[in-house]
């Protein structure tokens, strides 16, 4: 497909319907890893489980009955020579070698991660940061992505890819907040089951992660996450629920840190009660690399596998089970629970590349083709999300117009630590991707196309000569910025370092170059037209948000950054995302300011490590600056669109027994070009609120794509938890009763549409709105920049928070009810 034919797809916003078609085509187009039939994997000793008839447990048990106790042993754990030496067995993350091929039982081969297949596997595509993907809101575009990467997994010998990250960004300081997907547990959990689903529709298990409040790199191994059961079921666990009951995710990995003191993976309750008691999961379990610290514990609460050291399974577990410290039984219902997904997801079926001379071929096999790039591009402009378009400073006006790209970020080789994150998620390990289109390329290129100019620079002059120059000579400036982000290493501030700091694994490295705020003041100071692009992990403060007319958010893009980045610039694409972290106006404002919430404190008597006070309980993201009426700079959910629309015609209905609630409601595209908004329903708690819970919570969402003047009724279903809470006694979910206010709207900051609301048992009811004018007063508005349409009529009814909101004659008000900064019982 030539770039021309591209770009007008593009600009027509079919895009997710060709990057599912795409999908399609380059999955189909890769290098088969491994044998292909079925037929060809069977032989007659193998019949009893390679009969596809029978469901993947009867195939598990048919197989269980047929191995050894050694068979059974080997399949727990990484034999020593693949143990602890990472990349091993050629680059891998961790290899466990069929223990009898006999048997047909394929190699278990597992590697990172969620922005494409790394390590140390070579000529992969770097997709876009998980966090990047999430903000699409696109389970379609999602599902399509994961698809991809399994393809590349699978063509390549892996048939256990570690992704995706799933954890909740309870700390925006979290190095690894952009390998995850939100501050939601609701959209972290849609995003990962459509991620799931494709990755598992290639025959390669997908790996949820890392289990469970796993929520800083500081202290990782040893610091504990002291959490209350209702906090821990409302806030944490859902998200991997909606990926095993939607998607049937095959593998959980349990995580570094303690929970409540315990390690996550020798953790019964999360790892037996909630997982596959509460959750229904009958899947495997393994251990995050080196995570495993017992033998009895970790067996007797449900881990699987040991990776990333070869101490505590193998011959430690039998020993075990000859002393009756763990049984038989254990051991088996271990086997089967490895066993049923390989069987579910078609490890057995479509074996991958068996044996060294074939896993040698893969590995060496090439998988980053012009159409998975193309994907790579795809999923970055699904993502970036536009944050400020004063005087529709964007897109970019063309023809014979001069644009200065400025700053470090914008060229190699800046661009090695700002197209995606570090650590094992990186892409690839150790090295420049040539073919990484840095954002001054592809300005670069989109801009001859249209007999535009584009002047560069660093910004590396003592008082930014250069860039001063530059943005004075243009009309106008695009300024980079940047913040690294890794696996290891928290960052300690949401400042943007200096220019050339680079993080990796092992730690980052500050740079010597120039203040990037200070830069992007000075930019602006010489042009009134500055737009600044970030690439970053998560939030960032934003000093000189009112001296700029344009902010966009690229997150790390992967490799195609330049085209994307330029395409969304230059309107042949419209910025698409919407922010899945709430960005707050200072550090201060975080919900995690106590040094006993982060990074934590040590304890009298334990000596293993601090603890991690989750006591803002369920005052995550979004909740919290609610109920504290804090402004933030930008709110969870939000995101502007070059085309403006209109809500109206809302109606809630209610859930059939067993079924869902939903709220409907007309959307209309009152702008001039194609555009996609994404529609969020959040539910209230009732005014009374006696079980304290958050103020709104979303509950469904909609991304949908209309032309110009184009309307869509639009249907959303609600969550089944929407208007429960975890109740600790029952240890159930339980419905809060009352009036349930059901709002729609662009941000969770921008309700466009309210009124009517649902019951605890998730039955509609008429006059919600009764409730909603009951609350407390206003708070002060939001600084947050309101969508500025384009073109056509302000017809995009903005709600700030607490001011006066009129649908059909009737001035409501939001304010915030009762629970302010308390923690839920627990
Ligand atoms: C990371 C995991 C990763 C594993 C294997 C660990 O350090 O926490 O996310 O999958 O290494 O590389």
């Amino acid at each position: 497909m030539s770039k021309h034919v591209r770009r007008i797809l593009r600009a027509t916003r079919i895009r997710t319907l060709l990057l599912a078609t795409t999908v399609a085509v380059v999955a189909a187009s890769l290098p088969v890893g491994g044998h292909v039939t079925t037929a060809a994997a069977a032989t007659t000793s193998c019949s009893a489980w390679m009969d596809t008839t029978k469901t993947p447990d009867q195939r598990a048990q048919a197989l269980l009955a047929a191995m050894t106790q050694a068979d059974k042993i080997a399949l727990t754990q990484a034999p020593a020579e693949y143990a602890s030496i990472g990349w091993a067995h050629y680059g891998v993350a961790g290899y466990i070698p069929s223990p009898d091929t006999s048997l047909c039982i394929p190699d278990l081969v597992f590697n990172d991660a969620g922005q494409g297949v790394g390590d140390l596997m070579t000529g992969t595509t770097a997709f876009p940061a998980p966090i990047s993907q999430a903000s699409s809101w696109d389970p379609v575009a999602q599902q399509a992505y994961g698809a991809t990467l399994g393809a590349q997994a699978f063509a390549k010998g892996i048939n256990i890819q570690l992704a995706p990250g799933i954890e909740t960004d309870r700390v925006p300081l979290n190095g690894r907040n952009w390998e995850y997907m939100s501050e939601d547990p609701f959209l972290a959990g849609q995003t990962a089951a459509a991620v799931v689903r494709g990755i598992q529709a290639q025959n390669v298990i997908a790996t949820i992660k890392h289990y469970v409040t796993n929520s800083q790199e500081t202290n990782r191994s040893t610091d504990s996450s002291d959490i209350d059961a209702r906090t821990l079921h409302e806030l944490y666990l859902p998200q991997y629920q909606a990926a095993i009951q939607q998607a049937g995710a095959g593998a959980v990995m349990c995580s570094y840190n303690r929970i409540n003191s315990v390690y996550a993976c020798e953790n019964r309750d999360t790892l037996t009660t909630a997982l596959r008691t509460e959750m229904g999961f009958t899947g495997l379990v393994m251990a995050d690399w080196g995570a495993t610290h017992s033998t009895v514990a970790s067996a007797n609460a449900g881990l699987d596998i040991e990776m990333g050291s070869g101490t505590y399974y193998g011959t430690a577990l039998q020993t075990a089970i000859t002393n009756g410290q763990v049984s038989q039984a254990t051991l088996d219902t271990m086997v089967l629970d490895i066993l049923r997904p390989m069987f579910a997801e078609g490890l057995f079926d479509h074996p991958i590349a068996m044996g060294a001379a074939a896993q040698a071929a893969a590995a060496a096999t090439p998988t980053d083709t012009p159409a998975q790039n193309t994907v790579a591009g795809q999923v970055a402009e699904n993502g970036m999300v536009l944050l400020k378009n004063d005087g529709n400073v964007l897109p970019l006006t063309s023809p014979a117009n001069t644009i200065a790209v400025i700053g470090g970020p914008a060229t190699t080789p800046d661009a090695l630590y700002t197209y995606n994150g570090g650590g094992s998620g990186h892409i690839p390990e150790a090295a420049y991707k040539a073919n990484v289109i840095t954002p001054l390329t592809g300005m670069q290129t989109l801009a001859a196309t249209k007999t535009d100019a584009v002047i560069y620079a660093n910004g590396n002059g003592p008082q930014f000569e250069d860039a001063v120059a530059a943005a004075k000579a243009a009309s106008v400036a695009v300024v980079f910025a940047y913040t690294p982000e890794t696996e290891g290493v928290d960052m300690s501030s949401l400042s943007m370092p200096p220019e050339g700091t680079h993080c990796e694994l092992i730690g980052c490295t500050t740079g010597s170059g120039y203040n990037q705020d200070a830069l992007i003041s000075a930019v602006a100071a010489a042009n009134p037209n500055t737009v600044v692009v970030l690439e970053t992990g998560g939030p960032v403060l934003m000093p000189w948000l009112s001296q700029v007319k344009g902010v966009l958010e690229a997150w790390y893009p992967g490799q195609d950054e330049g085209d994307a980045i330029a395409s969304v610039l230059f309107g042949d694409t419209d910025p698409a995302g919407h922010l899945t972290e709430t960005f707050p106006a200072s550090q201060a404002d975080l919900p995690t300011t106590t040094t006993a919430q982060y990074p934590g404190i040590s304890q009298p008597g334990d000596s293993v490590g601090p603890h991690s006070s989750y006591s803002e309980g369920l005052n995550v993201g979004y909740r919290w600056y609610d109920d504290m009426r804090l402004t933030p700079l930008f709110p969870f959910g939000y995101g502007l669109s070059y085309t403006s629309f209109a809500y109206s015609n809302y109606s809630v209905a209610s859930a059939p027994p067993g079924d869902q609630a939903s709220v409907s409601f007309d959307l209309t595209n009152t702008g001039k070009v194609a555009g996609a908004e994404v529609a969020q329903a959040y539910v209230g708690s009732p005014a009374d609120n006696y079980v304290n819970e958050p103020l709104h919570q979303l509950r469904g969402y909609q991304k949908v794509t209309l032309q110009p003047g184009q309307t869509q009724h639009v249907t959303i279903a609600l969550d089944p938890e929407s208007t429960s809470y975890w109740d600790t006694t029952s240890q159930s979910w339980q419905p809060e009763t009352g009036c349930h206010p059901v709002w729609v709207g662009s941000s969770s900051r921008h309700i466009e549409l309210q009124g009517s609301g649902l019951d605890g048992s998730m039955q509609a009811v008429a006059d919600c709105a009764a409730s909603v004018s009951t609350y407390v007063p206003p708070v002060a508005a939001a600084t947050v920049p309101v969508p500025v349409p384009s073109t056509g009529s302000a017809s995009l009814t903005a709600l700030l928070w607490g001011s006066a909101l009129t649908i059909g004659g009737a001035a409501l008000v939001v304010g915030r009810r009762r629970r302010r900064g308390r923690a839920p019982a627990s």
